[in-house]
């Protein structure tokens, strides 16, 4: 016997990024204008909430709906489960339904926790995003990955779930202090180097506007960020292939985080030094041209950012990497461009794996 559930499935997750500066004056309006939802539960970090979030809430009020904000203290220690059922607590409080719709109002820790909270309440609801930090309106906010860390693993808690709409008001970025800037511009670098050598050459000649938070740079910075992410995610929402891309000084990158216990280094430092010992490792296996590697961390420094390996043995970071989640039986793949623009790929499949030795030789490299 058996019993067959028809399951193919078509849907249609497509939605739209708006970047527009001076959004945030009638932010809450617009959202309620776009209609995703009855009731609004506005997700932040108590900072954030204090920024922008009392004055979203009157606007989505003044519009005519139902509001209310729920607040966790800043930092990656929030993005824990205990603080998605403070949030899960608060949706049912305010008698959240189907209908009703999560507002994420901050960094990616404000929009993992609560896109993750949306993906699960009844088993799923709308939400859309509202990134403030640099590395939210560039990357986290962009592709439906949502989570809480565990006590033993980051990420470890998530779904897929993509949100309604991203609304980036570029002008709430002004008052992000220059640590944050930077740690931003981290994964931006990440990108253009593995997918776009104009932009590239654009951060390059534009460095010192885009510290100094120049709103006509950072406008187009974020916009070309979006679409390159937009485009991976398109092609390949899942990370089966494709969207490895991203991944490019995540491996190393994370191994340094957890060796830091979440603490030493911010996920934009990791990454940057993460990009360093990953570009060596192209190199030496025919792809990055010295004076590539050399660019890539001549950008990576002027952003403030670390380029050299603390101090960490090279045999802890590799035993590190082999238990990162994206390792599959103990294989490393790393992502890295193989010149600057394009990503290193062998017979379509994106990234390359690497011997410990060869690994270790390139981390010698960055003392
Ligand atoms: P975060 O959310 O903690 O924000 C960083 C700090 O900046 C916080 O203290 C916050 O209060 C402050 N801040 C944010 N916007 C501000 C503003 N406009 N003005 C002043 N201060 C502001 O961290 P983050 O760096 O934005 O995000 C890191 C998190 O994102 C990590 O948990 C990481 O795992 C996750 N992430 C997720 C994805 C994804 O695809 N979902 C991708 C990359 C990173
Ligand atoms: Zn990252």
């Amino acid at each position: 016997m058996n019993v067959r559930i028809r399951l193919a499935k078509r849907v249609d997750d497509s939605y739209d990024i708006l970047i527009q500066h001076g959004l945030g004056k009638r932010l809450g309006v617009q959202i309620v204008r776009d209609g995703f939802g009855a009731k609004y539960c506005i997700v932040t970090d108590t900072r954030i909430g204090r920024l922008f979030g009392g004055k979203l809430l009157r606007q989505v009020r003044y519009a005519g709906a139902k509001a209310e904000l729920v607040s966790f203290p800043p930092g990656e220690k929030s993005k824990s489960l205990a603080t998605l059922e403070k949030v899960l607590d608060k949706m049912i409080s305010m008698g959240f339904d189907r209908k009703d719709c999560v507002i994420a109002l901050g960094g990616g820790v404000a929009g993992d926790v609560a896109g993750f909270a949306a993906a699960t309440y009844m088993r799923g609801i709308n939400f859309v995003q509202v990134p403030t930090s640099l590395l939210a309106m560039v990357d986290s906010s962009i592709g439906g990955k949502t989570g809480v860390n565990l006590v033993k693993a980051k990420n470890s808690a998530g779904s897929f779930t993509q949100p309604k709409r991203v609304y980036v008001c570029p002008e709430f970025l002004a008052g992000l202090p220059r640590s944050e800037v930077s740690n931003g511009m981290s994964e931006v670098v990440k990108i253009a180097a593995m997918l776009d050598a104009k932009f590239f050459a654009y951060l390059e000649s534009h460095t010192e506007k885009i510290m100094s938070l120049d709103m006509k740079t950072m406008e187009k910075v974020i916009k070309r960020a979006c679409e390159l992410k937009a485009r991976i995610v398109e092609k390949d929402e899942r990370e089966n292939n494709l969207r490895k891309i991203v991944n490019f000084g995540h491996t190393i990158g994370h191994a340094i985080e957890t060796l830091g216990n979440y603490g030493k280094f911010s996920h934009g430092q990791a990454i940057s030094i993460g990009m360093v010992a990953e570009s060596e490792v192209s190199k030496r296996l025919g792809g990055l041209s010295r004076k590539d590697v050399q660019k890539i961390e001549n950008l990576l420094h002027n952003f403030g950012l670390p380029t050299r390996l603390p101090k960490y043995s090279a045999s802890s970071i590799i035993t590190q990497t082999k238990k990162d989640k994206k390792a599959s039986g103990g294989k490393v793949t790393y992502a890295v461009p193989k010149s600057i623009g394009k990503p290193y790929s062998r017979k379509g499949v994106i990234g390359l794996h690497a011997s410990d030795a060869l690994v270790k030789k390139s981390l010698g490299v960055l003392r």
